[in-house]
């Protein structure tokens, strides 16, 4: 099948070819986004494999279908970026790497956290400088503080399990209890409950319309001040400017951040010889208290050969049979409950 990826970083384009090697697609490899203005690369494609920035809204969809675009494949777990309703109404289908490793998000979380804790950020730094002083670096144990994890799913689990070993106490809030959370003595309380006991909060739910913005000023009123707030989700589930009041009033006393909601722009690009435009997340960058990562939570080497094969797979299957294994669509939405991923 002839492919046209889009928003190819040279890792992609290594993990892609090594999983095609015996499939045999024809991939043409892209470092442009797609939008409305870069779709017409996809001329001549029957499907086009996209990440998470790609703009799959209407228009493109429209434009995609009239080339001929029957399959969109997304290297990515979320779908937010894709108007399924839209993907229905043109006959494409749209499928995804539903799981490819949650050790890979779930323990760069961990890794944020711990750096926030310990102030690795600037001890790094400090230490370079020949500055061995320790003020401002204190941190707090973790053992016996509690954790409030939001989505319980694949990645939510392994955070739960992982933050359970730390011996905290672990709470937890989603509309579909996880049996083997429970298991693990994780307590799922009402979504208030777990923002007003957390001394931790770490966001593992999709990008919906009922978690757009689920962590607004209300919410951050709810929490102990001084709270820990963790987002390797997605960016919109953080109303950035109400954290950033946060920040200043120290209602927040650690945020650490991998992904943002206008990452777009930003992100998985090398912009360091230009300035930042976006006064929202240069503000950001000026709190010591904050560690941003560019979305990179999902990067490990097992991750990209999972999503690699997993795309792969998805075009094998649309070309043998019509269907992709890992299919999403408005259907199966609403099948799986209102908001599940
Ligand atoms: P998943 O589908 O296994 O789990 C998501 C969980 O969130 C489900 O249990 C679901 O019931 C729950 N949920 C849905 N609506 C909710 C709500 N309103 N409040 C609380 N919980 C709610 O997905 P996953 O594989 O665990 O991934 C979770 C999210 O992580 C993805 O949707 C994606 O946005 C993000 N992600 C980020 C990266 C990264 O590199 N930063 C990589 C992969 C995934």
């Amino acid at each position: 099948m002839h492919v046209t990826v889009f928003s190819t970083k040279p890792y992609d384009r290594r993990f892609l070819e090594e999983a095609n090697a015996t499939a045999g697609h024809f991939l043409s490899f892209h470092e442009a986004r797609l939008s409305t203005t870069t779709c017409s690369l996809a001329n001549g494609a029957g499907a086009v494999c996209v990440f998470v920035n790609d703009e799959v809204n209407a228009d493109v969809l429209a434009d995609l279908a009239a080339m001929g675009v029957k399959l969109v494949v997304l290297r990515a777990a979320g779908f937010n970026n894709v108007d399924l309703e839209a993907a229905r109404r043109e006959s494409i289908i749209v499928a995804r790497v539903p799981a490819y490793s949650p050790h890979a998000v779930a323990e760069h979380t961990i890794a944020l956290i711990l750096s926030l804790n310990r102030n690795i950020h600037r001890a790094y730094n400090r230490v370079r400088e020949g500055n061995f002083a320790l003020d401002g670096l204190l941190g707090f144990d973790l053992a016996g503080k509690t954790a409030g994890v939001v989505g319980t799913g694949k990645i939510g689990e392994v955070v739960c399990r992982i933050l359970t070993g730390f011996g905290c106490t672990v709470l937890a809030y989603d509309p579909q209890l996880n049996p083997v959370c429970e298991q693990m003595g994780v307590r799922y309380v009402p979504l208030e409950e777990l923002l007003a006991l957390s001394d931790i909060v770490s966001l593992h739910c999709p990008l919906t319309p009922a978690t757009h913005h689920l962590i607004d000023a209300q919410a951050l009123g709810r929490m102990k001040r001084g709270v820990m707030l963790v987002n390797t989700s997605r960016g919109a589930v953080i109303d950035t400017r109400a954290a950033l009041r946060g920040l200043k009033d120290g209602t927040i006393g650690h945020l650490g951040l991998d992904v943002y909601e206008e990452e777009a722009d930003l992100f998985f690009e090398d912009l360091s010889q230009r300035f930042i435009g976006d006064d929202v997340f240069a503000r950001l960058l000026t709190f010591p208290n904050v560690l941003i990562t560019g979305h990179q939570a999902f990067f490990t080497r097992e991750a990209l050969t999972n999503i690699a094969e997993a795309t792969i797979s998805n075009i094998t299957s649309f070309e043998r049979t019509g269907h992709a294994v890992h299919e999403v669509s408005v259907e199966k939405i609403a099948a799986r409950g209102q908001g599940k991923s």
